[in-house]
């Protein structure tokens, strides 16, 4: 399960960022071709930020649509899964978006 490894750095890269005894709120941005679960960074989120300024904060997760483009007909499309096929059977397909793993913002009180 690596998102726990995923949900200490993200965790640790706010902790070293923000020197406020109390954060309210983290959201988060995960593509859905980052392969990253969210329900499992949930999950890791509550037993990582046990004891820190993070603990009680509310986790919000924005999960983009991936936008892809086939190289081989030039057809753009959605795409939902971390495998990325055209609908022309190309696999030569150029990933616009949906692989983002990263911090939108945080909130203090
Ligand atoms: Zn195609």
């Amino acid at each position: 399960m690596h998102e726990l490894g995923i949900t200490q750095s993200v965790v640790d890269a706010v902790l070293d960022a923000v020197d406020e005894p109390r954060i309210s709120l983290l959201r988060m941005e995960i593509g859905r071709l980052s392969g990253v679960v969210p329900d499992s960074v949930r999950f890791c989120f509550d037993l990582v930020v046990e004891g820190t300024a993070l603990e009680g904060a509310l986790l919000e997760i924005v999960e983009p649509a991936g936008q892809a483009r086939c190289r081989s007909c030039g057809a753009p499309f959605e795409v939902e899964h971390p495998i990325v096929l055209c609908r022309c059977g190309s696999a030569d397909v150029e990933v616009l978006s949906g692989r983002e793993l990263r911090i939108k913002a945080v909130e203090v009180r």
